[in-house]
């Protein structure tokens, strides 16, 4: 491709020449449109921790339109706005800013009511139209559903029956939260209760996991850089694993987490969308329906390796101890029932059914109170096969390893010659830290919300997406319901002795945790 050719197929961001700064994936810098945002749940664990938080970083970096409102829709509103300003000083990215805070704290409004009310959806479209006429505007609304799912289709419904849905002049988009159903019969019930109230293109479902800058950067190292693609097929891949390891248990979300686990809970959304970015091919276009399309084959290619019983593992967390302080396992934990069969870990073997991966395992494994945390995409290539019997002796298989968190980088492992007479080699490794070249990176929140307003889908799973996930993880769900309890493992470890055999069946090893 000549440079012309990269800069019209990789559109820069804010115009600027050359190809450094090349934009795969939308620009950020481009403000919105004029805009009010409701929150439902404003004052839940999600908005208090994230959302709020990321709203006050966007306008702290001046990135939020001129005519922006919030609106809070909260069941309780008597001391609402001491939290939110409470919950921005304790989990903002950028400092406190009281000049900040206080432009942002004039946009806020807050209306009470429960989700079962129409009279209060009545009440926030009344309030709507009137910061419409207030400030000029035309009507363009966001809908952030962070409320528990369960809520999803009566908040829709309350919207439909207010016509809060739909306008003549502004638009509407409505942003879900995981988890997107349990199986894949209820997010398709899922699926329809939206899309009776909200066109597809109004839904942006939120993995945040997409808005972290290592995860974009799986297609940027893949798409703009010549080498790695030649590379990137069953002839120089032995396999792939990917990995998120928590250190931390459950804490206090037993609530939501028994009865979902860890394979719903991370790998059908968050492990399988960077399963995709890994395996799909280049789409025709870096935009929403470019990179849907090519997301949306590569999951339906990909299918669960069995026999399930040794290409699969999971565990639940005994005592150990937590960064060194002893901790009980989950059973005895405040909220789990003593029998409870909850997995906190998961580790399942897929394949792709295409030519480029064929015979190419991915291995994909999550968990709660492991040694480490961490999350990374280990692409390990298959070692030289030609040489001299001291060369293959010698050969080490290169690993390109994408850290998503933390310390959020790239590196490549390689084997060198240790200094010195004879020919012996040491696996090293070549690193990028993200921190250390650029500036630092916007939150996952701050960016997805940015996007929603901006009306960029390319961030955010479609429906298909998430029903080609759970056809993937369903089988296996199946299967473990007729397998009893999971099996212990220490709190503290790399996890469960299954996962260990499941690996050196196949005459590999999960990296060290
Ligand atoms: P939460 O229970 O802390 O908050 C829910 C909010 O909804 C609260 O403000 C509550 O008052 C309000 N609410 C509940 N029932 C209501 C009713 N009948 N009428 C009016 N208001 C009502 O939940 P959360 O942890 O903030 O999660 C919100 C969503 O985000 C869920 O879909 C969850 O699965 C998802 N999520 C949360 C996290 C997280 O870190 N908390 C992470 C990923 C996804």
């Amino acid at each position: 491709m000549t440079v012309s050719e990269v800069q019209e197929r990789y559109p820069l961001a804010g115009g600027s020449g050359g190809v450094v700064g090349a934009a795969l994936i939308g620009n950020i810098g481009q403000l919105a449109e004029p805009v009010s945002m409701v929150i439902f749940g404003i004052t839940g664990d999600l908005a208090r921790k994230k959302l709020l938080p990321a709203i006050y970083d966007l306008a702290h970096s001046g990135q939020l339109p001129a005519d922006f409102d919030l609106v809070g829709f909260a069941r309780e509103t008597a001391d609402a706005e001491t939290q939110l300003r409470e919950s921005v000083t304790a989990y903002a990215r950028t400092p406190f800013d009281p000049e900040v805070w206080e432009s942002l704290a004039e946009r806020i409004h807050l209306v009470q009511g429960s989700f079962d009310d129409t009279a209060a959806f009545a009440r926030l479209s009344a309030r709507l139209a009137e910061l419409d006429v207030r400030r000029g505007k035309s009507g363009n609304y966001v809908f952030y559903l962070s409320v528990p799912p369960s809520f999803f289709a009566t908040v829709c419904d309350q919207l439909a029956i207010c016509g809060l849905n739909r306008s003549a002049h502004g638009w509407r988009r409505v942003v879900v939260e995981k988890p997107f159903g349990h199986d894949l019969a209820s997010s398709q019930s899922l699926g329809v209760a939206l899309e009776r109230v909200f066109p597809p293109s109004s839904i942006y479902r939120i993995d945040h996991y997409l808005g972290k800058e290592t995860v974009q950067n799986i297609l940027a190292l893949r798409f703009a850089n010549g080498m790695f693609e030649p590379l990137w097929n069953n002839r120089h891949i032995d396999h792939v694993q990917i990995t998120m390891a928590e250190s931390v248990g459950v804490t206090g979300r037993a609530g939501y987490y028994d009865g979902v686990g860890a394979a719903r809970d991370v790998i059908q959304n968050h492990l399988l969308q960077l399963l995709a970015l890994i395996a799909m091919e280049e789409p025709v276009a870096f935009d929403a329906d470019g990179i849907a399309a090519e997301k949306i084959k590569v999951l339906s290619a990909t299918e669960l390796l069995g026999p399930l019983a040794e290409t699969s593992a999971r565990g639940q967390y005994g005592a150990g101890v937590e960064n060194d302080v002893p901790v009980p396992g989950l059973a005895d934990e405040a909220g789990f029932p003593a029998d409870s069969a909850t997995e906190t870990f998961a580790a399942l073997t897929v394949g792709i059914a295409t030519r480029r991966w064929a015979g190419v395992p991915f291995f994909i494994r999550t968990g709660k109170r492991l040694a480490r945390r961490t999350a990374e995409i280990a692409v390990t290539f298959t070692p030289p096969v030609h040489g001299s019997p001291a060369s293959r002796a010698a050969a080490v298989s290169n690993v390109l390893v994408f850290r998503v968190q933390p310390d959020d980088g790239i590196e490549l492992h390689i084997g060198a010659k240790r200094p010195g007479g004879g020919m012996h080699i040491q696996p090293v490794s070549l690193g990028m830290d993200f921190r250390s070249v650029f500036d630092p990176a916007p939150e996952a929140y701050e960016r997805l919300i940015c996007d929603v307003l901006r009306g960029d889908a390319t961030l955010f799973p479609r429906r298909e997406e998430v029903e080609w996930s759970w056809k993937v993880v369903d089988p296996l769900l199946d299967y473990w319901t007729g397998c009893g309890r999971p099996e212990t493992y220490r709190s503290g470890s790399s996890g469960p002795a299954s996962a260990e055999r499941m690996l050196s069946r196949t005459a590999r090893a999960w990296r060290t945790l």
